[in-house]
């Protein structure tokens, strides 16, 4: 375990999956959690779950892609915990999973603004937070789908484009005591990659072949790195982006 006793941590997209993982571990770790996410009742489940086995954590309904919506979330919780030290930037939709030539300009603007516009958001807002603080460290969720073509466009230019956010904030925030690093995970055993497996379930079984430990990840297994690049044993690491695939980028 990591030391984040006195330390409030804001994790997006915290109702399912990745998020849910993360905000559970850094709760047990002592850290004050803010989940925020646009699902209520998965959002006050993740809470309960972390007060009932006596952690600290606070539901804060979010739609990252609205400034309004992100600037409440982190007013929220320096009222309700003083400070903000530590994000994970996590909340992603996976959107239409068809060929660029059948992409919709719809399709395009809501996965551009959840992924992207989303992260950015955040970034902005934390930032400023951790300024007039005592710093911080956050970390985006990008993919292996932020270096490679697997996948629809808007997600993987999303998740390109999260590498590039993640890059200029670090180099910004350098000398403030301020850490951005991202994440890049493999495929993952969640909601979102379960939809994936049912909506085509032979692309998904030759997706999971193509990771050399022949296995989806676990949550857990992302939430462990994201708690060591929040924590101050990550010192030295910023702008940097941390593969956790099963050998997928290895191939
Ligand atoms: P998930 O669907 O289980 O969880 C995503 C959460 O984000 C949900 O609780 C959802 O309600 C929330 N969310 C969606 N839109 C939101 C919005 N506008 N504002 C706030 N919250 C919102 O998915 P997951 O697999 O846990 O994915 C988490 C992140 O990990 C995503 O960014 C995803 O792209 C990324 N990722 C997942 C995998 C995988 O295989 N599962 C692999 C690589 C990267």
């Amino acid at each position: 375990p990591y030391e984040f006793e006195g330390k409030a941590a804001i994790v997006t997209g915290g109702a399912s999956g990745i998020g849910r993982a993360a905000a559970n571990r850094l709760a047990s770790d002592g850290a004050s959690v803010v989940v925020a996410d646009i699902d209520r009742d998965g959002g006050e489940s993740v809470v309960d779950g972390i007060e009932s086995s006596g952690g600290e954590a606070t539901f804060v309904e979010t739609d990252v892609s609205s400034e309004s919506s992100v600037k409440n979330l982190v007013d929220t919780t320096l009222e309700t915990y003083g400070s903000l030290d530590m994000a994970f930037n996590n909340a992603g939709i996976e959107g239409d999973n068809e060929p660029t030539v059948d992409q919709t300009v719809d399709n395009w603007d809501r996965v551009v603004d959840v992924n992207m516009k989303g992260v950015w958001l955040c970034l902005k807002h934390e930032i400023r937070a951790m300024l007039e603080g005592e710093g911080g460290a956050i970390v985006n969720t990008s993919s292996i789908s932020g270096q490679t073509g697997a996948g629809a466009a808007p997600y993987v230019a999303t998740k390109h484009g999260i590498l590039g956010l993640t890059r200029t904030a670090a180099v910004e925030t350098a000398q403030d005591d301020i850490r951005v690093n991202a994440v890049c995970p493999g495929t993952i055993d969640t909601p979102l990659s379960q939809r994936f497996q049912e909506k085509t379930p032979e692309a998904f079984e030759q997706f999971v072949e193509m990771h050399p430990m022949g296995r989806l990840g676990e949550p857990e297994e992302i939430a462990d790195a994201v708690a060591w690049l929040l924590s101050e044993e990550a010192s030295f690491a910023t702008g940097d982006m941390f593969q956790i695939d099963g050998g997928y980028m290895a191939l």
